[in-house]
């Protein structure tokens, strides 16, 4: 999206990214969760998160639900506004990754196109795509917020996987089969992942 101004100059402070890495011994980036409402996207953020600031790395959760509280506040579940939310998401995605902070962002995230424009403006590299992958009978059994009940009594228009679509990844850095594998084998696999990668190590000593 342009700017809607033209008198806008980017400015670039004395302090780059890879001194904050450095600083933190660690390398800024972007895990994105996608998956249906209940495939589990929280729980594995927030295990993964726990996990990672235990061995003294900073992390941050961003969760769909959470945003929607503010930085969303004013947006539904239309396709137009999900696209908004996810490129709002996006950004402040992309920011906190600039800062070195490792970012575990659980949205639904519905469609494939608003998850490339993520990856574009958070960078090819530095944006790992896990798809949180349950199927829908497996999600709709654990209903952790009731909401496929209510989608299916139709109080909910526009629900992920009942009444609005939702695309898989094609091409996703892991895939977590949460009603395979349970909490720990994700939480291992991501830990895995990241330190393949280099997120865990300074810039310049990646393993
Ligand atoms: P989402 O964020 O994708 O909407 P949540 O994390 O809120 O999903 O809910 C997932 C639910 O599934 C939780 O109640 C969690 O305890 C349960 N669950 C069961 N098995 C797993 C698993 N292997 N991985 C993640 N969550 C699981």
């Amino acid at each position: 999206m342009k700017p809607n101004s033209r008198n806008i100059v980017r400015h670039d402070g004395v302090i780059t990214r890879t001194d904050r890495e450095r600083l933190l011994g660690q390398r800024g980036c972007v895990v994105w969760f996608t998956g249906l409402s209940g495939s589990g996207k929280s729980t594995i953020a927030s295990a993964l998160e726990e996990h990672l600031v235990r061995q003294g790395r900073l992390v941050y959760v961003l969760d769909g639900d959470n945003v929607r509280h503010g930085l969303c506040a004013d947006l539904g579940f239309s396709p137009e506004d999900r696209t908004e939310n996810i490129r709002r998401v996006g950004h402040v995605a992309a920011l906190l990754a600039d800062t070195g902070t490792i970012v575990l962002a659980a949205f639904i995230s519905p469609y494939r196109e608003d998850r490339q424009a993520v990856r574009a403006a958070v960078g090819e590299k530095e944006f790992l795509e896990v798809f949180v992958n349950a199927d829908l009978a497996t999600c709709e059994s654990r209903d952790p917020k009731g909401l496929y009940a209510k989608a299916r009594a139709g109080e909910i228009p526009e629900f992920t996987g009942i009444s609005a679509p939702y695309e898989a990844p094609e091409s996703p850095a892991l895939v977590l089969t949460t009603d395979k594998q349970d909490l720990s084998e994700s939480t291992v696999s991501l830990q895995k992942l990241l330190e393949e990668r280099g997120y865990l190590s300074p810039p310049g000593l990646e393993s």
